[in-house]
């Protein structure tokens, strides 16, 4: 089964969708955009301008999965796009949780079988299982992320490889995704936008979440609960996000129900972790989603009113570049790419990594048989990298020149910006946390795992 068809004809199905697509343009590499313009709202720079549907849509927030810097390699299309954002919907489409009962066959009740019904199964043996009706609930908005393309999923995620890693083919990526097809589901309160839930698992097509035997599930106080197989995890960032004084929070699970729990053992074991009391399912600007396969930022429209846009990002680059930074060895200009891939490979500046001096290509320095380089600068040897911008506005917790890069892939961002990713533990593995690069995914290395950039500029 073909699960990551994007031509699938199920595409601007959910009314959302369109007014997203019209809102805000995917950024393909390929699509020819005027350069100057803002890139969450192209509407933005003539706001004062009559636009019915930018002036209708009430933004909640963005979910951005690390490792893209603003859009997916192929380009965004429709449901798979590098960040999905979350409006309102013109009709309130949440539900909540109504009466339950005891089934002998849950595949044979009506509220399983009547497709317009909300309903999660907790299969408890082969003759028992447990159905919780969830009611149509006025006051919230959802929306479902997961793997599969199938219409009631409004963000459609793929696991992620970091971009220095071609990884398996297409076809055992599938085989091998770790991500849930119906992973979890987002509810917002439509009259408060800063509560929203996050609930492991989603509705299907028949609006069905079953929880098969071996799933882990308890009733505690006659309410029923359970986790997914890899569980849902999220880390609520200590402190403000913006600002970059947040420090990484514990990572908690998140069941069926809105739950919070300490950890399993290891990430599908069958024993539930221990209920977190103090803590809720409730995302703050910052925290991270761990669906185990691809981890997704949770930015709310607050916040990212305090980040830079992708305009302010490019005007950061351009400033750079109009010190005309030079190469100390070629003395030829450097010009530091908006894009991944740079115009010129003449100007395309390289830092090295160990000194952060910043150069263009050249031959000096070459150490035998190594791919490490002797920098002209200050003789120290260490491997180089291109140099490029982090344009991914979401990530930056606060604005300022992009004065660091992150180790090993030369993503610039601001000081504070690359501080705060460094001490970030993203699941990695079965047990395991790394810091990564949140504009590549590619693991940080060395110790601080970024660099203090060294310009020569302004020179003349
Ligand atoms: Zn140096
Ligand atoms: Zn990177």
């Amino acid at each position: 089964m073909v699960i990551c068809s994007d031509g699938d004809g199920t595409e601007g199905s959910l009314v959302v969708e369109q007014t997203t697509d019209t809102v805000d343009p995917p950024h393909s590499p390929t699509s020819k955009h005027n350069n100057s313009r803002p890139y969450v709202n192209p509407h933005g720079s003539n706001s004062h301008h009559n636009n019915d549907k930018t002036k209708t849509l009430t933004k909640y927030g963005e979910l951005v999965i690390l490792g893209y810097n603003g859009f997916l390699p192929p380009g965004d299309r429709g449901r798979r796009r590098s960040k999905f954002i979350l409006y309102k919907r013109s009709v309130a489409n949440g539900v909540k949780r109504s009466k339950h009962y005891v089934v002998k066959t849950p595949h044979n009740s009506q509220a399983v079988l009547n497709v317009k019904q909300h309903s999660i199964s907790y299969t408890l043996s082969r003759t028992q299982a447990v159905i919780v009706e969830y009611t149509e609930d006025d006051n919230t908005d959802m929306f479902q992320i997961g793997r599969s393309s199938e219409p009631p999923i409004d963000f459609v995620v793929m696991d992620t490889y970091p971009a220095n890693d071609n990884g398996p083919s297409n076809e055992s990526r599938m085989a091998q995704s770790t991500i849930s097809r119906f992973a979890c589901r987002i509810l917002t309160d439509r009259h408060n936008p800063t509560i929203t839930r996050i609930y492991a698992a989603g509705f299907d097509s028949s609006r069905n979440i079953f929880l098969g035997e071996k799933a882990t599930k308890w009733q505690e106080n006659r309410e029923i609960d359970g986790l997914t197989t890899n569980g849902i995890l999220i880390m609520h960032p200590q402190g403000q996000f913006c600002g970059g004084e947040a420090k990484c929070g514990a990572w908690r699970e998140i069941s069926v129900g809105g739950g919070v729990f300490s950890l399993r053992e290891s990430r599908s074991a069958q024993q539930k972790g221990n209920v977190v009391d103090d803590e809720d399912n409730i995302l703050k600007d910052g925290t991270l989603i761990d669906l185990c396969g691809a981890t997704l930022l949770w930015r709310s429209a607050e916040g990212l009113s305090k980040s830079p846009t992708k305009h302010d990002l490019e005007e950061l680059v351009d400033a750079i570049n109009a010190g005309r930074p030079q190469c100390p060895v070629g003395l030829n200009t450097l010009v530091i790419p908006r894009k991944t891939v740079s115009d010129s490979a003449q100007q395309q500046p390289y830092v090295y990594l160990k000194c952060g001096h910043v150069q263009g290509y050249h031959d000096w320095g070459q150490e035998k048989d190594k791919v490490t380089r002797r920098c002209p600068m200050c003789l120290e040897a260490g491997p180089t990298v291109k140099l490029c911008m982090g344009i991914e506005p979401a990530f930056y917790v606060d604005r300022g020149p992009p004065t660091y890069a992150f180790n090993p892939c030369g993503h610039m961002a601001t000081e504070k910006t690359v501080k705060y990713w460094e001490k970030i533990a993203i699941p990695h593995g079965t047990n395991g946390y790394i810091a990564i690069c949140p504009f590549c995914a590619v693991p940080l290395e060395g110790s601080p795992g970024y660099v203090k950039l060294i310009f020569q500029d302004n020179v003349d």
